[in-house]
């Protein structure tokens, strides 16, 4: 059996299952895929995905590459809701679809239909690349996309499994596409000559940044750098295929955001050392400058010299006065909690949903040291309890964490569209973070009345007469 289509279950899904997908999976060989993400995605107390579909990452990460065309393979309400997030954050772009059905699924007629549509959609007028992705239950139903060519007329073809079942977030599932692309990559870099880049790159030293950061904050980083002959290479994920060839062909790789496992394999196959963390606030800024020159053999003195008095001045005028707990799945939470604790904000609880890995070691250490405490792979309940605990004045979370703050009064913020949406990095971090908490503290009151309104109780119920029966009933409360 193993190595055939193993059709699945169509009520098999993300909200239950998991066991028979799992399986399936293993039936239809494909074990070394659910090793390898067991291994790159450990999972938490919550092994089942609590916030969007995680294919979203993978599938967010290719719509964002010019020349790059992304099909998805998958239910059509997978692929529906997954279409929906993607035009919501404004993707702009076509997604392709390869339906299937349980006769298509059972005779193997979906991996030919899957196969056709690669072949049509494979122009290279149009595409260096076309992404396909299998869902749960093509994944779980072994669909072999390793068997596609890997390339069509010079379009290269990059078929990955992306299962809720075996990628734990959509911040993971960002990585599994990054690292697939960049392994193509590499390989292609090895083989020949290559590409460069559109934008040109300075000659010297250069790191690559992995993370989908605030635009202004690679631009930021590299003016932090400039004062050590540092300059930038196009960072992971990249927005174009040729960027990935100038990601690979950088002398250091900062992983400010420490989740992407399988990226960072890539860079250590091509050689390059990796940094953690970022440059946050005085302590991080100083800290991060010291590793990156310690991996390139040069000195950081005229870098800090240069960035720290200006970041301290910036950090002293924006205090925060404020205690809070900070959670989310976008990988920069200790980074964010970092920051606001030396603007002065007491922060006891930092929840993320990623895993553990070394490259937030520093931040780890230096939140610990504070007495933060850090949960990684935090689950809601885990955040929710937290907040209810600590009652801050402030929480920066997921939705379902705001909408648990509001409910008893606490302000709070979403992560991912006011503190993402935002630089976190040098000095403009300093003063655009600290604003964030002035301004959403100073409505604690508004909070307070909401709750204490909505809390009175209602007006008894009036008694009215139906004039056809002319029975007694209660008035509906609306
Ligand atoms: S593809 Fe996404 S939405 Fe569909 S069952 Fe899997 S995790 Fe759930």
């Amino acid at each position: 059996m193993d190595g055939a289509i193993v059709p699945v279950a169509a009520a098999a899904s993300c909200h239950g299952g998991k066991e028979t997908m799992l399986a399936a999976a293993r039936a239809a060989g494909k074990s070394e895929m659910l090793e390898r993400m067991a291994a790159d995605y450990p999972k938490g107390p919550h092994d089942q995905p609590q916030s969007m579909c995680p294919a979203f990452g993978s599938l967010r990460v290719g719509l964002r590459m010019r020349r790059v065309a992304t099909i998805l393979s998958g239910s059509a309400c997978c692929v529906y809701g997954l279409t929906f997030t993607s035009h919501f954050y404004g993707a702009r772009r076509s997604v392709g679809y390869v339906p299937f059905d349980s006769e298509t699924l059972v005779t193997g007629q979906l991996y030919e239909d899957i196969r056709k549509a690669v072949f049509e959609t494979a122009r290279p007028a149009d595409y260096d690349a076309v992404v396909i992705i299998n869902l749960c239950v093509p994944t779980a139903s072994g669909v072999p996309l390793d068997l596609l060519p890997k390339e069509i007329d010079g379009v290269r073809i990059i078929g990955i499994d992306v299962p809720g079942f075996g990628v734990p977030t959509h911040a993971e599932a960002k990585d599994v596409l990054a690292g697939a692309m960049l392994k193509y990559a590499r390989g292609e870099a090895e083989r020949g000559a290559v590409a460069r880049p559109r934008a040109a790159m300075a000659d010297g030293l250069r790191i690559s940044l992995i993370g989908e950061l605030f635009p202004a904050d690679p631009q930021i980083i590299g003016s932090l750098l400039a004062p050590m002959g540092v300059s930038l290479s196009p960072g992971s994920p990249a927005r174009e295929w040729r960027d990935l060839y100038g990601a690979l062909d950088c002398s250091v790789v900062g992983a400010v955001h420490p989740f992407y496992t399988a990226t960072v394999r890539e860079f250590a196959a091509a050689g390059r050392p990796v940094v953690g963390s970022a440059p946050v606030g005085v302590d991080g800024t100083a800290d991060w400058l010291d590793a990156v020159g310690k991996a390139l053999g040069v000195s950081a003195d005229s870098a800090k010299a240069k960035a720290l008095p200006g970041i301290k001045a910036v950090l002293e005028a924006n205090r925060v006065n404020a205690r809070m707990v900070v959670s989310g799945y976008e990988g920069s939470e200790l980074l964010v909690a970092r920051l606001l604790m030396e603007a002065g904000a007491e922060i006891p609880y930092v929840g993320t949903a990623l895993p553990k890995t070394e490259w937030s070691a520093a931040d780890l250490a230096w939140l610990e040291a504070r007495g933060t405490h850090v949960q990684y792979r935090a689950s809601l309940e885990q955040d929710v309890a937290a907040m209810r605990d600590i009652k801050p004045d402030l929480a920066l979370g997921t939705t379902p964490l705001v909408q648990a703050a509001k409910e008893i009064g606490t302000p709070a913020v979403y992560f991912t569209n006011m503190v993402s949406a935002r630089p976190l990095f040098g000095a403009a971090g300093c003063a655009a973070l600290p604003a964030i908490v002035a301004a959403q503290t100073a409505g604690r009151e508004r909070f307070s009345r909401m709750v204490s309104f909505f809390e009175k109780p209602p007006a008894p119920a009036k008694p009215v007469i139906v004039p056809s029966s002319k029975k007694l009933v209660k008035e509906e409360v609306a």
